[in-house]
C-alpha cells in the first residue's frame, strides 16, 4: 500500500518535524497515531489535524511505555504497517564542561530510546512495514557542544542497519533520514547564539535552513510502498550541507 489504509505510529509528533509528518501521512490517506512524551499535546495536536488520527502518550526511553504504546495500537486496530521515531532531545555543553547525567539522558533518549522503538515495533510491525529512525547531519559531522547529541545519533545510524539487516527476512525495512538544520523547538534555543545560523546557511550549498515539510516528504516517501527495494538507507535531507566545501573558484 503506498498511503491509503495504511497504519502508521509517529513518535514525537506532538512538535516540529514529527508534526509536519503526521500531517503528511494524514494527507496521503494514513491512519495516523502520534504518540509523545507529551501526551496532552499529542492529543490535541491529533483533535486539531481532524481525520483519522489519535493522541497517545508514551516515553521511549522508559521500555514498559513504548511496549504498552504499539500493544494498545494492536488492541485498537488489529495491525500497523509503520513507525517513524521523531522523538529527540539535546543539550549544548563543552566536553570538558559537561554533565555526566546530562549526557546520559541525551543518550539514553536519542539512541537507547530509539532501540527500544525499534526493538518493540520491529516485533509487532506488519511483515512488509517500514520503520524510519530520524538521524541528524551531526551523526557524521561533529558540532562544538553537541557531543551527546552527535555521539548518540552517530550510534543510532549503525542501530538502523543492524535492525535493517535482521528484518529483512520479514520484508521490513528500516531507514534513516538524516536532516540539516530545521528550526524548530529542538534548535531554537541555539538560534540566540550570534551568528550560528548564517554560519550554517554560508556552508549549505542550498543556501537556507529546511522546513519539517521537506523532511516530512521523504519520511513519507520511506514509508510507502515507492520505497519499497530500499532498506538500510540513510537519506541526507540537507541542501548539500554534508559535502565539505572548498572555495569557490
Ligand atoms: P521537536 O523538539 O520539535 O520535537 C521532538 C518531539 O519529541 C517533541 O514533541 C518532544 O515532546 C518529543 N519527545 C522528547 N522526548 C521524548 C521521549 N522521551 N519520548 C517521546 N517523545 C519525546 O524537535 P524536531 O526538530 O522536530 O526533532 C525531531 C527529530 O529530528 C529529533 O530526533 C531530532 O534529533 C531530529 N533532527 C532534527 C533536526 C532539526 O534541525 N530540527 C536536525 C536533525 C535531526
Amino acid at each position: 500500500m503506498s498511503g491509503p489504509g495504511k497504519t502508521t505510529v509517529v513518535i514525537g509528533g506532538a512538535s516540529g518535524i514529527g508534526l509536519a509528518t503526521a500531517r503528511e501521512l494524514l494527507a496521503h490517506g494514513h491512519f495516523v497515531v502520534i504518540a509523545d512524551i507529551d501526551g496532552e499535546a499529542a492529543t490535541a495536536r491529533a483533535a486539531e489535524l481532524g481525520g483519522t488520527s489519535e493522541g497517545a502518550s508514551v516515553d521511549v526511553s522508559d521500555e514498559a511505555s513504548v511496549a504498552a504504546l504499539f500493544d494498545g495500537v494492536l488492541e485498537r486496530h488489529g495491525s500497523f504497517d509503520g513507525v517513524v521515531n521523531c522523538a529527540g532531545v539535546s543539550t549544548l555543553s563543552l566536553v570538558v564542561d559537561h554533565d555526566v547525567a546530562e549526557f546520559r539522558r541525551v543518550v539514553d533518549i536519542c539512541l537507547t530510546g530509539a532501540f527500544i522503538v525499534l526493538k518493540h515495533a520491529g516485533s509487532r510491525v506488519a511483515d512488509g512495514g517500514s520503520l524510519v529512525t530520524l538521524s541528524s547531519l551531526n551523526a557524521r559531522q561533529p558540532g562544538v557542544g553537541l557531543v551527546a547529541y552527535c555521539s548518540a545519533k552517530s550510534g543510532l545510524e549503525m542501530l538502523t542497519q543492524v535492525t535493517a539487516l535482521e528484518l529483512a527476512g520479514r520484508k521490513i525495512r528500516v531507514n534513516a533520514v538524516s536532516p540539516g538544520l530545521v528550526v524548530t523547538p529542538l534548535t531554537a534555543p541555539a538560534m540566540d547564539i550570534p551568528g550560528i545560523k548564517d554560519d550554517y546557511i554560508a556552508n549549505t550549498p542550498l543556501g537556507r535552513s529546511g522546513e519539517p515539510e521537506e523532511i516530512a516528504a521523504a519520511i513519507r516517501f520511506l514509508l510507502s510502498d515507492d520505497s519499497r527495494w530500499i532498506t538500510g538507507e540513510n537519506l541526507d535531507i540537507n541542501g548539500g550541507a554534508h559535502m565539505q566545501r572548498y572555495p569557490d573558484i
